[in-house]
Order: C-alpha cells, then structure tokens, then sequence
C-alpha cells in the first residue's frame, strides 16, 4: 500500500502556484496591449468613416448649392447608395451618430464624432508649378 501511494502522479501546491503566477503574468501584459490595439482599431475605422461622410457631404452639397448642410446629416448618412450597410455610427459607441462639427474647429462642414472628434481639413497644397 505505501509503495501504491508513492508512485501517485500530480502536481504539489508550489508547481500549481507557479503555473497560476506565469498565466498572471502573461495577462498582465496582453491584456493592455489587447485594449491598445482595438481602440487604435476603432479610432482607425471612425477617421475612415469620417472621411467616407466627408465626401458625401462634398457631393450633397454639389447637388444643392444653395441650402445649409443639415446638421444631422439627414439626407447625407442615410444615402443607401453611398451607406449601404446603414447609418454610419462611431465603433466605439454605437449610440454615437455623426453630426456636423463645428466650423471655426472642425472646418466648414465637415462630419464630427462626439467621441473621435473630426478629420482636419489638410491645409491646401500650394501649387505646383508647370
Ligand atoms: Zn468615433
């Protein structure tokens, strides 16, 4: 019998509680490099967002030149030729609509996320020269 107990396999307290401190570890330093990576993600998708509303909001005005960009984006963001998959909304927080920032900030009608902010207008090239 004290020969059976002998030759029982398992592991003892210390081996387990290495095994526990090594996945504690490794945790500690996926996780925040995890939560990095998918707001870089979210803020990538949002600027790209911004930028695809941009341009809707640029042929919407082609179209009326007269009126004021609607400063819910009504008429622009729900163009299911341009948006087929819906409204666009923020990745981060899918409550999020995109409005029409501020002008003195944001540039003249440009698309605005609460969260993100907006894409600033490039400053304009100068000219080349021929
Ligand atoms: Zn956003």
């Amino acid at each position: 019998m004290r020969k059976l107990m002998k030759t029982k396999k398992g592991f003892t307290l210390v081996e387990l509680l290495i095994v526990v401190v090594i996945l504690g570890i490794l945790a500690a330093v996926a996780i925040p490099r995890f939560l990095t990576t998918r707001d870089e993600s979210q803020l990538r998708t949002c600027q790209s967002q911004l930028a695809a509303i941009n341009g809707a909001i640029d042929e919407w005005q082609f179209m009326h030149p007269a009126d004021p960009v609607p400063a819910d984006l009504a008429g622009i963001v729900d163009n299911t030729a341009r948006f087929p998959d819906g409204v666009p909304v923020c990745p981060k927080d899918s409550s999020v609509h995109y409005v029409v920032g501020d002008p003195a900030t944001d540039g003249a009608d440009r698309a605005f996320c609460s969260i993100h902010g907006s894409i600033k207008t490039p400053p304009t090239a100068p000219a080349t020269e021929l």
